[in-house]
């Protein structure tokens, strides 16, 4: 007999037993499942494979006759699933992309020492918050406080969660119910929607916007000026340049406007050099800002500096105090991983060389093309010697199928955008088939390796490819090959 919904146009393409959800949990590999995970979990799996599959085959994405789906051909699809759900989201990737900071592969690779400090401060307590000499209350911020005024010449320093919230915090505490004057040039988006007009409003400070995108003058923020403006802010532009017919007054010029007029000068530098490298030179200098007088200079933790996540203010301890004090901060505040890694973090600047090779944003910016063209080299012979005797997609690489190329890296993360940093990658050239091809299986494999196209070949950029990834990168190379 029919049952009423039997009736509906659907049911008649989709049975509704498209297979017993019993009858899936009685498939031994389904049960097995059972003994390792709770059995809501194995019946919720279960029923999103079949609830999947049933609208698929509805959409018509799916070109199967309802009556071929058994049990047990949904069962590893069950397995699969639940095992995936299982496994962390957060996956270690090999970029051979030949971009250092890239913010969407997580920016700075940590030095040993900060992941040392991180591992010890996430698995036992610490004195994060407290003063061990009298056993009182302490901040969490005095482990990071006086390395940063020494390393950079700073008053004060304050550390929160990352940069936009320092400019946030800095802006909702010195400027809220008043105006801040930005230059139209430097009103960016940092990407990802990071917008300095948006976070300018939820501070509560209202924008005025100062001259032209490519011109501003000193007179134009001089005829802005109002009783209520609280502040001056310049944004390094971090990640575009305005090149050629384009004026920006000095920071000279706005310090003294600001400070004749009892206004705080905020400088947002964005990436934060601290290191003397030569590819540094065009950055804006965190030293420069605060000798001149800066009141608020801001940074993030994980771009040029090479660290944590976090947003660096350093300057006057008049401002950088009410930024303290201010209720944000509370809501800002940087997590303990990051106090305990950008603490060893800081220890190795206090020797610029050790920094040097200890930080693997700067020992990477740094490297000669050479170097990385050696590490291309090492990469491809790895590959030769371990495929050789092995048949490798009949007989892979041939002649050819592996070249060390020149290539052009760059600091990511929105740092030095016109800057070319000459690198080096190994061009591999699939067995058969297109090289997206090839850059997808790299992709999809274990550990995922994101790497380049080029005319027909993919090229493996080596310039942020650490020593120690080399023997995983050509494993995943062969396995994607094969
Ligand atoms: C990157 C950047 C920010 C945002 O810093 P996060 O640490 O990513 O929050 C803000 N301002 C400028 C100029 C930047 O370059």
């Amino acid at each position: 007999m029919m049952k009423p919904d039997d009736q509906q146009p659907h049911s008649l393409a989709v049975p509704r037993d498209l297979a017993p959800v019993d009858e899936v949990l009685h498939i031994p590999e389904v049960r097995e499942l059972s003994e390792r995970f709770p059995q809501e979990v194995v019946t919720a799996a279960v029923r999103a494979v079949l609830g999947r599959l049933r609208s698929e085959i509805l959409d018509g994405e799916r070109e199967v006759d309802a009556s071929q789906v058994t049990a047990k051909s949904v069962a590893p699809w069950v397995v699969a699933l639940v095992e995936r759900s299982a496994r962390p989201s957060l996956r270690r990737v090999i970029n051979a992309l030949g971009v250092v900071g890239h913010t969407n592969l997580g920016r700075s690779l940590l030095p040993d020492e900060c992941v040392r400090a991180v591992a010890s401060a996430a698995a036992f307590y610490s004195d994060l918050e407290i003063d061990l000499e009298n056993g009182e209350r302490g901040s969490r911020q005095v482990h990071v406080h006086d390395a940063l005024c020494d390393l950079t010449g700073a008053e004060d320093a304050l550390v929160v969660n990352n940069n936009a919230g320092a400019v946030l915090l800095a802006l909702a505490a010195t400027a809220r119910d008043g105006e801040v004057m930005v230059s139209r040039g430097q009103l960016v988006e940092i990407g990802d929607g990071f917008r300095i007009p948006d976070i300018l409003r939820e501070s509560g400070a209202a924008l005025v916007e100062v001259g032209t995108t490519n011109r501003t003058y000193l007179r134009d923020f001089e005829q802005a000026w109002t009783d209520r403006t609280r502040a001056v802010l310049r944004v390094h532009t971090s990640n575009y340049r305005i090149v050629g017919f384009a004026t920006e007054p000095s920071l000279d010029e706005l310090l003294a406007l600001a400070h004749g007029r009892d206004a705080v000068m905020i400088d947002d530098l964005g990436s934060g050099a601290l290191a003397e490298l030569e590819l540094f030179t065009e950055e804006p200098s965190i030293r420069a800002s605060l000798e001149a007088g800066v009141d608020i200079v801001t940074f993030s933790g994980d771009k040029l500096l090479g660290g944590p996540q976090a947003g660096i203010v350093l300057g006057r301890s008049r401002a950088v105090d009410v930024m303290r004090r201010h209720p944000l901060a509370r809501a800002l505040r940087i997590d303990k991983l990051g106090i305990a890694a950008l603490d060893a973090l800081l220890r190795l600047y206090i020797d610029p060389e050790v920094a040097l090779r200890q930080v693997p944003t700067l020992a990477m910016l740094r490297a000669s093309a050479d170097e990385v063209a050696a590490r291309a080299a090492q990469l491809g012979e790895l590959l030769l010697k371990r495929t050789a005797g092995a048949d490798v997609a009949g007989g892979w690489p041939r002649e050819g199928d592996l070249e060390v190329v020149s290539t052009v890296a760059r600091a990511g993360a929105g740092s030095l955008p016109v800057t070319d940093i000459e690198s080096a990658a190994l061009a591999v050239r699939p067995a058969r088939g297109e090289a997206g091809e090839l850059a997808d299986r790299l992709r999809d494999g274990d550990p995922p390796v994101l790497a380049r196209i080029q005319e027909r070949r993919v090229l493996l950029d080596l310039r942020a490819v650490r020593d120690q990834e080399l023997d995983d990168l050509a494993e995943a190379v062969i396995r994607a090959v094969a």
